[in-house]
């Protein structure tokens, strides 16, 4: 097998035909295409059986339940055999055409090719939390993952390899497959909006996913927090003299004691460092959180079947 092209679906019902009609036109005989249904209640997996059904190299790993994108392209790299891995979205917005560009870097010798985008559809308030969260990761990772960059890109076998040595179960494989190293390339594009339904990353499925992704790097907020504490300190300290000192004037009769209405001063110290604190032991509980989560060891995902003909 020389290309495996993994497919993740979440109640894609809407667009199965029109997604595999486009497949068709690309795909080719050594290639084989792992679409991993992430637990959809839908009519996902009826309208993808007909496919299924036609193509030899065509295979559906379902799960028992939703387990998220991530754990859909975990479960394909574990089931693909390509010598190299194409992570595709069902919703086409990366053209699937655009596989070839990416064949060809791969085989320039590139160990990792990632789709860039020129331009995206997405704008308002998604748009702009794509931007910055794709700029604050450049930040804190160095740039793992290359600016307006996604899912679609291809990873040679060694890196699939390496991804699927690593144990960690909260991960982000399009900044890990960065991470690994090797020469990367990439190749540009324009990114469509999706051929149809609706947008199945929810807002807190990205949040998560973001979070994640950013924790999973780095710790880096557990820093902010530290530097916040102390520019506050540094402002209290100050405060504090400010305040001594007129005490010390008043004291020496220097200055007139005056009624200071100190309730204004007094609740905005307390709810500004109430909300920071809350905040601070918040990201805190986040990483025992994540540490909880990595060493009950549970399983992350869940197969109920495997499908495929003649592979
Ligand atoms: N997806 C998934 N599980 C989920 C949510 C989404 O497998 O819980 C799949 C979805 O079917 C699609 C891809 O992930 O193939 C990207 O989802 P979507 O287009 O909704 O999000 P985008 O990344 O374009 O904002
Ligand atoms: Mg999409």
């Amino acid at each position: 097998m020389q290309i495996s092209v993994i497919i993740p679906l979440y109640h894609e019902e809407a667009i199965i035909d029109l997604m595999a009609q486009r497949l068709i036109n690309v795909s080719q005989t050594d290639w084989e295409w792992i679409f991993v249904d992430d637990g959809s209640q839908d009519k996902t997996v009826e309208k993808l059986r007909p496919w299924l059904d036609r193509f030899d190299h065509w295979q559906l790993i379902r799960f028992s339940r939703n387990f998220g994108q991530q754990n859909a392209f975990r479960a394909g790299l574990n089931a693909a055999k390509g010598k190299a891995v194409v992570f595709l979205d069902a919703d086409l917005q990366d053209p699937p055409e655009k596989m070839i560009d990416l064949i060809q870097e791969w085989k320039k010798g590139f160990k990792v090719v990632v789709g860039v985008r020129l331009s995206r559809t997405e704008r308002g308030l998604r748009g702009f939390l794509f931007r910055s969260f794709h700029q604050l990761f450049y930040r804190l990772t160095n740039g793992v993952m290359p600016k307006n960059s996604g899912t679609f890109g291809l990873m040679d076998r060694v890196i699939v390899e390496e991804l699927k040595r690593m144990p960690e179960r909260s991960v982000l494989f399009q900044g890990l497959r960065g991470w690994v190293g090797y020469s990367r390339s990439t190749i540009e594009y324009h990114r469509s909006a999706r051929i149809g339904g609706e947008v199945k990353q929810t807002y807190a499925k990205l949040f998560t996913q973001a979070w994640d992704g950013i924790t999973s790097f780095s710790t880096l907020p557990i820093q902010w927090i530290s530097n916040l504490g102390l520019i506050i300190s540094l402002f209290g300290f100050l405060y504090a003299v400010f305040l001594l000192s007129i005490k010390g004037l008043q004291f020496f009769g220097k200055l007139q004691t005056l009624e200071v209405p100190g309730f204004t001063t007094v609740s905005v110290a307390v709810l500004c460092l109430g909300g920071v604190q809350l905040i601070a032991t918040g990201i805190l509980g986040q990483y025992l959180a994540r540490v909880y989560h990595e060493v009950k060891q549970r399983p992350t995902y869940i197969v109920e079947s495997h499908e495929s003909r003649g592979v």
